[in-house]
This record gives C-alpha cells, structure tokens and sequence, in this order.
C-alpha cells in the first residue's frame, strides 16, 4: 500500500485536500466502526489503486506563527514515511518564505512530488499560477480544494507517481508480527528478549526505503516475520516526545503486518498514543494483541491484572474482544505467552467457518432475538456466511436491510465471538439485500 504525505504551510488548504482524498473511503469505514478518532491519518482509492494519506499538516499547531522549524519536521516526516508527497501552496498568497524553505526540502528528495497549487478556480489565477515555477519543483498541478475541482487531475498524477514496488518484503508468505508502541514502551527490550543471545535469526531484510528490520523467526515450531518499529527512531530527528510522530511512524509497520503486538509501558497506562495505534491497527482491520510491559515494576496490591485490563477495556470500547497480557521483558516473564497469543489471534483471523455450520447457529441466534420491526415492517434474515476475504466477514441477507440498525449489528458481532475464537480480530458485518 502506497503511503501519500501532504505538506505545506498551514492554511493553504491541507486539510481540505486530505478530507476530500478520504471522505468516500472514510464513509465505508466509519459505518463499521462508528467512530472517528484521527484526523491525520485515511485511506483512499483512485482507479481502484488503494492509498494511505497522511496529513502531516494535522500536528502543525499555531496556524499564524509556525516556526521554520515545525515545518521542516513536518517534511522531514513526510520524506520518511511517504512514497509521495503532495506538496500543496495557495494562489492567492503567491510563493511565501515558508514555500521556499519546504521547496528547498524537496529538491532534494528523490521522492516523487507533486506540486499542487491551490485556489485555482478561474483563468486569471491559472495565469498566476506560473508564478511557482520558481519553486524550482518542475511542473505544477493546479486545483481548487474547496470545490474539487482539479483534483481528479492530481489523483490521476499521483497514481502515476507510485514506485513500482517489487514485493521484496513478502518474498515468503511468513505471518508478519509488527511490534509497535510509543518510545521506551520497550520494543526493542521485547523483541531482544525474544531474540536472546542465541541466533534465531534466519535472515534480516532491511526496509527498503527505511530501516525498520523484519526478521525472520524460526521458534516454537512456527515461523514468522517480526517487524522491528524500535530501530526506526534511530533515524528519526526529530523530538520523540510528539505523539503524533511517533504514531505516524507505526503506519507503514502497521499496514504491512498481519497482527500488530502493541506494546504499552505499564507504569504509564492506556495513553492517547497507544489509543491511536491501536485504533490505527483497527481501522486497518489487523489483528491485535496488548502487551502490558513493565509489570515487574507494578505494585501488586495497588493494581491487579484484572483491575488494569479492565481500564484498558474501556479505552478500547467497541472493540474490546483484545488479548492483553502482562510482561516484562527485563524479567522475561510471560514473553512466550505474549507470542503463543499472537500466533493465536493470527489464527482466529484466517479462521473460516463452514457456511452450513454458520448457519445453524447464527439463523438460531437471530430467531431468539429478530431485529427490531421499523414502521410496521418485519425484518427477516433467513441466510447469512462468511465472504472469502482476507480478514473476517460476513454478511448476512435481509428482505430490508436498509432497517437493520447498528445495535443489532453489533449483537450479531458479540455472538459470533462468543461462539467462535476472533479475538483480537476485528470482523466486519454486513447486511445485504437477499
Ligand atoms: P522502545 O523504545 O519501545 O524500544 O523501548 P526500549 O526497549 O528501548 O526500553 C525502554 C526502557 O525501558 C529501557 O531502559 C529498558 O531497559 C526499559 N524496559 C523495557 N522493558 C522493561 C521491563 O519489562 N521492565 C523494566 N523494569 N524495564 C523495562
């Protein structure tokens, strides 16, 4: 999956472009979760090319002062994390002093970039659009964010843009685990831990475009892919102490991973970070396991494990069928727990329940408790299945589907993982006209 960055100074219309490249995407997605949580960070599609978008423009606070400084980090970010960049600029303004400093950025980079030049609405600013050619970035592309107009264009150039990327990363097709977290939750303590000072070690693939590691596991009769996000702040220049960097830095680890091992620092909580990485993993329907870290440094009498699983619960509401479980990596307690956990939950999410077998039980479930009739009408789902999709779903087909309503959605969802093991999986319900 292509990863997209828009850049530029604040209140050229970022935000704008961002929420016109997700809204359609964002639509589908959020009738599932029902919640949004992230405004930086959606998924697109054009011409049926999927696409992540990143508004790096989302952390730049202080919209009339920004130093030079926040936007370099911006770009620096973006020239990491992206396969593209969309660097955006407005007509009205001309080419301003922060313009030249990000240009100069991106003269640099052998990144694709596509200069959009925004507000363009009619000829006479068409004209005046010339004008960014001093920007040095070759040719522009012009559009108008708030009415769209022009964009079609710039998708269509973007697309283009895209690397062709030879799958190295998935030479074999290992289970790929990404160990994932804020700073100093103790990722790379974990994965060394697991690592030892024995060579497990069958092969190291460094990323192509970054250094985040994948290696190759050969343990406990299962082999694996871990996905090292610790080693990608090595490189990182700028203040790991901003959350909204180090979340961004899990995208590529997170879109790339078949179940994401979320390492949270037990003395610290369920924090806002950790929310928005798990919520990441979620929107990108991976599979999940928590790993409470640190728990040798947690009083005991002030705070049980059943306790601290259910503050993190709360945090994790809908979607709280997670495995969370306590470990240390100084200590080693419960590391091979953690992975025989993982490797479950990549189990649940290629789980395939026979259609016969689905039936039986969900046609009963329903019966005992029918969606709730709507002006008069009964609602009746007589056949449902899983679809054969990499991550579960199913579907189930109703004479109305149009009034069959979240709440219910979600009793269906409870008692399909009540009857069957998806944790730490998100699944997707659908109701169909039969
Ligand atoms: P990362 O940034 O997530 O990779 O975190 P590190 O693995 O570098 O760990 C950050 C700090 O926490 C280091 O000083 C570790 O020694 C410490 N640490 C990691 N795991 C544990 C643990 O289970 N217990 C304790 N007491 N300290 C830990």
């Amino acid at each position: 999956n292509n990863i997209v960055a828009i850049v530029g100074r604040p209140n050229v219309g970022k935000s704008t472009l961002f929420n016109r490249l997700i809204q359609r995407r964002e639509a589908i997605v959020d009738s599932v979760s029902g919640v949004t949580r992230d405004r930086n960070y959606g998924k697109s599609e054009w011409n049926g090319k999927e696409f992540s978008v990143i508004d790096t423009g989302g952390y730049v606070r202080g919209s009339d002062d920004v130093f030079e400084g926040e936007i370099r980090k911006q770009v620096e970010l973006a020239i990491d994390e992206a396969d593209v960049i969309i660097f955006v600029v407005d007509v009205e303004e001309g080419i301003t002093p922060m313009d030249e400093t990000v240009a100069k950025l991106l003269r640099k980079v052998t990144k694709p970039v596509l200069l959009a030049v925004n507000k363009v609405d009619n000829a006479m600013r068409e004209k005046d659009a010339v004008e960014f050619y001093n920007l040095g970035l070759g040719e522009y592309f012009t559009f108008a964010s708030i009415s769209g107009s022009g964009t079609g264009d710039l998708l269509d150039a973007l697309i283009e843009a895209f690397p062709e990327k030879p799958e190295v990363e998935v030479k074999e097709d290992l289970p790929r685990f990404a160990v994932v977290g804020r700073p100093n939750a103790g990722k790379s303590s974990f994965i060394n831990a697991l690592i030892g000072k024995d060579r497990y070690i069958v092969t190291d693939i460094a990323g192509t475009t970054r250094d985040a590691i994948d290696t190759k596991f050969d343990r406990f009769g299962f082999e694996f892919n871990l996905v090292d996000t610790a080693g990608i702040r090595r490189k990182a220049k700028v203040k790991e102490d901003l959350e909204f960097y180090s979340v961004m830095r899990s995208v590529r680890a997170i879109e790339h991973a078949d179940i994401c091992i979320l390492v949270i620092d037990a003395t610290r909580g369920f924090e806002g970070q950790d929310q928005s990485i798990f919520w990441l993993a979620e929107k990108n329907r991976k599979g999940v396991v928590i790993l409470v870290n640190k728990w040798d440094l947690v009083e005991k009498d002030t705070m049980s494990t059943r306790d601290y699983e259910e503050k993190i619960k709360k945090e994790l509401m809908p979607f709280t069928d997670v495995p969370i479980l306590f470990v240390s990596a100084l200590t080693k307690q419960r590391l091979l727990k953690a992975l025989e956990a993982t490797v479950q939950v990549f189990e649940n999410r290629k789980q395939r329940i026979s259609t016969s077998k689905f039936n039986e039980y969900m046609l009963k479930v329903i019966e005992a408790y029918p969606p709730p009739a709507m002006k008069g009408k009964y609602v009746k789902i007589k056949y449902c299945m899983q679809l054969p999709s990499p991550t579960p779903q199913f579907v189930f087909f109703a004479n109305l589907p149009q009034y069959v309503k979240e709440p219910y959605k979600r009793y269906l969802e409870n008692k399909i993982r009540e009857k069957w093991d998806f944790s730490g999986v998100p699944i997707d319900i659908y109701i169909r006209e039969k």
